[in-house]
């Protein structure tokens, strides 16, 4: 297994559409064994495939219960409202507090190919539809009310070092991120 180089917002990969996965071989369950590993590392409770570079519909996660692979996700059944501060692991030491719906119906496949359905609610419905926006190349700011945007690239800028103009999160600031107490990074 190999922990794999995360990418962070800014990133063209970042706001393109994974494609579906059709073959479901050896190549995959690498793909998927690496992914776990990066995001235990990372301490994420989730993360997608664009966020290691590869444009594909997939997504890891474990929100404590042990790993979970979802690939070619499609979301339905959306029910309920659920706020929560949300972090993502391309975008670290910034959280947004975001209002989604509380539960989803997500039809996915496995490692094999065979088909399941989970129906995923508050921390897990959140996990899958943080997920499944990256898979569709959508940054979890972008579901953000307006004014909770605003604060997000407030707090962006003041982390800027002099003559820096973008973001640039340090490894330090990643690992720090995701330790934050009652927040996840997905
Ligand atoms: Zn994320």
């Amino acid at each position: 297994m190999a922990i794999l180089p995360i990418r962070l917002f800014g990133d063209p990969v970042l706001r393109e559409k994974g494609r579906p996965v059709t073959k479901f071989d050896a190549r995959l369950q690498k793909i998927a064994d690496d992914m776990i590993e990066t995001m235990e590392a990372a301490h994420g409770a989730g993360l997608a495939a664009p966020q290691v570079g590869l444009q594909m519909r997939m997504f890891v996660y474990d929100i404590g219960e042990g790993p979970g692979v979802v690939v070619n996700p499609e979301l339905s059944d959306f029910s309920g409202t659920y706020i929560y501060e949300e972090g993502c692991l391309s975008l670290p030491g910034i959280y947004v507090e975001i209002e989604r719906p509380m539960t989803v119906r997500c039809c996915y496949r496995d490692l094999d190919g065979t088909p399941h359905e989970i129906v995923a609610d508050e921390l897990l419905g959140r996990v899958f539809q943080h997920e499944t926006d990256h898979c569709d190349g959508l940054f979890f700011t972008l579901r953000a009310e307006k004014e909770k945007r605003k604060e997000a690239m407030r707090a962006m800028r003041e982390t800027l070092m002099p003559g820096e103009k973008e973001y640039i999160p340090n490894r330090e600031a990643r690992t720090g991120a995701a330790r934050r107490e009652g927040a996840r990074v997905l």
